[in-house]
Parts: C-alpha cells; structure tokens; sequence
C-alpha cells in the first residue's frame, strides 16, 4: 500500500492527514486505498466506517486526522510491487543546481507512473557510494525510483545525465522494502525535528531561485528539502473524494525538514524552514500547507490547508462525530455551530 518514505512513520497519523510517498504517481495516497477503518467514538461507540457504513465519517477521516475518533483498524487496497524495484540516485553540486531542476521541471511531468522522483536538497552523505571529495557536499538529488523494470528506469535516468552530467550517481534494483528503510537512520528517532510544507504547481525559475538559495541557508547538514511530485494517480481521485487539505491537480509539495542532534542547531534551521516556507509563499497554491507537515498548530492555516468549502464540511462532521471536541489534541477542527 502506498505510505510515506520513512518506514517507521505511523500509521494511524500518516493515514488519517493523506500519506503521500514514492507510490503516489503509481497508486495514489495512502487515504486513496483505504477500504473501510474501525473506529472509536468520542462517545465510545465503535463503528465500521466504508463508503456504505457511516460514509460521512469515512470521507472526514480521509484527509481530517485525528478528529473524528481513535482508529483501531484500518483496511487497505493492496498493489503489486516489486519485490525488486529500480532505484537510482543523481547528485549535483550548487553551481548546477538550476540547470538541473530546471531539466527536472521538464522530465519529471512526461514519466511514465510506473516511475517517481523526489528531489532532495541536503548534504551528500559519507557513504560508500559517494566518492570521498564530495563526502558532505551541498547538492540537490534526484532519487528516481522505478517500479517496471531496469530498461525504463535507465532510460529516464540517462535523459537527466545527459542533460546535466551529476557530479556522481549510483543505481542499481534493491528490495522494495529496503527502498522504504532507506531513508530511516537519516529520520531516526532521538533527534530534533521541525517542518513546514507547501504545494507549487511548478518548479518555476523563482522557485528554482528559493530552493538553490536555501540551499546553503541551512547549519544543520541533516536538514533537507524535499519536493515531492504528486500527479497520475493522485489526481485522478476527485477533489470532493475525501478530505485531503489540498488540490488534486498535478503539483509538487516542498517541505523544509530542518533535524539537528541538538536543540540549540535545531533553532536556527527552524527558522530556515520558515524561510523557505515564506520565499514559497508567493508561487504557492494558496492552500499552503500538508496537514501531515504541520509542527505547529495554526489554527488559521487549518482552514486555508483544507479551503473554506472542505473545512465546513469536516466541522459539520465534527459537530455529528465528536461535539465537545474530546479530540481536540491534533490539528484541530473545530465542530460547527461551537
Ligand atoms: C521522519 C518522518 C518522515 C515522514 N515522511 C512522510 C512521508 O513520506 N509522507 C507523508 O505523507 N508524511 C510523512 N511524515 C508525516 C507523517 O505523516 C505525520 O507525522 C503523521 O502524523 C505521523 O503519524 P503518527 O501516527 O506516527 O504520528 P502521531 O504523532 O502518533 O500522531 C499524529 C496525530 O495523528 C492522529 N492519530 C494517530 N494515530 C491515530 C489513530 N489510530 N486514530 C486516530 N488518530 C490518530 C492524532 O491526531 C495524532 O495527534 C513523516 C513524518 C516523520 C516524522
């Protein structure tokens, strides 16, 4: 099913905001292949909830989060994959880094959904694939992951090294499920965390200017950025289909990770998270935030991640599901009419 890219994220939390990863092109979110959950109300009732047993609740916790009840249960549409996928890894230095997202505003629409790119902007890592002089490196990647077998991965791979030769790169199949522990120890647990996210519809040269400048804005060399690309079959579910707090055209979400192993770094980089937030600001959708990415609770920007129309219906249901707002720990809906 599709989750997010950290493998020990939960699954409740993950779920219940949207859940997007590296099978979002190829099976949508995570809310997209949910068949039914059990539930616990604010009452202590339990229910099932699908599209035909309490269908109201089933849309709002499709995107709505912990507002509605405790999940015990979820069920989930399960897709074929792997056990082997294609995964490779392009690194370019800062004084490439336009001419390459630039190549990828251009590359990445045309893929076919079987394949998916995330693009991180961070420190090369000390690791055995990465030749030493470029150990730490401020770059932005390209992590592009294939799900169809090696001739397709390659081919898209070689359009982007001909277009701008990386400063090195490394590919090659792995276990889908090594693919989804890949990036753990990076998020491990015990670390200092902050994170703002946004949603642009393109990689425009403006964009492209905040991202490169933010670049080497960050002090903390685990901070990282990271665009994702949602299209294919993220969009093809209805806007009005659940509740997930943003559009469903094709778009990238940008979120400002900033990780330190201290308190005191984790300071500064909160700030460049907010930073690139704002610099995004402008070419943003509006909408401005992924509910699963917000640190912060904003009360005012609860209502703009989801638009008006969404955000009253989900106060609608919140009103019928819990009126007095037990579930009130998270970001939060308020019930209409209170
Ligand atoms: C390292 C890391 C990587 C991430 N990567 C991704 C990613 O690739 N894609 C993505 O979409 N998101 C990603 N996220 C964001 C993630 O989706 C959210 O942090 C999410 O809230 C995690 O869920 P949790 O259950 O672990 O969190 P918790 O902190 O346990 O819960 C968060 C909130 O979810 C609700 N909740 C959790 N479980 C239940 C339940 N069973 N019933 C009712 N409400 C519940 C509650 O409101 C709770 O306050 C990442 C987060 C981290 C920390």
């Amino acid at each position: 099913m599709p989750s997010g890219v950290v493998a020990h994220t939960g699954v409740g939390g993950l779920t219940l905001g949207g859940g997007m990863g590296w099978l979002s092109r190829t099976a949508g979110l995570t809310i997209d292949n949910l068949v039914s959950a059990e539930v616990v109300l604010a009452d202590g009732r339990v229910v099932r909830s699908c599209p035909d047993e309490e269908p109201e609740l089933f849309w709002a916790i499709r995107g709505g989060g912990g507002n509605f009840g405790v999940v015990t249960e979820f069920e989930f549409r399960l897709h074929e994959v792997g056990p082997m996928i294609e995964f490779g890894l392009l690194f370019w230095g800062r004084d490439q880094a336009a001419d390459a997202l630039r190549t990828l505003r251009q590359e990445i629409p045309d893929l076919p959904r079987s394949l998916n790119v995330i693009i991180a902007a961070m420190n090369a890592p000390p690791a055995p694939f990465v030749p030493e002089q470029h150990h730490f490196r401020e770059g932005f990647a390209a992590l592009l992951v294939g799900f169809a077998g090696a001739e397709e991965h390659a081919s898209a791979a070689a359009r982007l090294r001909d277009a701008v030769p990386p400063l090195f790169e490394h590919a090659g199949p792995m276990p889908y499920v090594a693919l989804q522990q890949m990036l753990d120890e990076a998020n491990r647990w015990g670390q200092h965390y902050y994170e703002k996210s946004t949603y642009v519809d393109d990689i425009t040269d403006p964009v492209v200017d905040a991202l490169v400048d933010h670049l080497h804005r960050r002090t903390s060399p685990m901070s990282v950025a990271l665009i994702y690309r949602l299209d294919q079959a993220f969009s093809e579910a209805g806007e009005l289909d659940t509740a997930f707090g943003g559009t469903r055209s094709p778009q990238y979400a940008v979120f400002g990770v900033a990780a330190s192993p201290t308190p005191d770094l984790l300071a500064a980089d909160r700030d460049w998270s907010r930073s690139l937030w704002a610099a995004l600001q402008p070419y943003s959708k509006g909408i401005g935030t992924y509910v699963n990415a917000m640190t912060e609770y904003e009360e005012q920007r609860v209502r703009a991640a989801y638009g008006d129309a969404k955000y009253e219906r989900l106060a609608r249901a919140k009103a019928v599901y819990d009126p007095r707002n037990v579930f009130r720990r998270n970001i939060n809906i308020r019930p209409a009419g209170r």
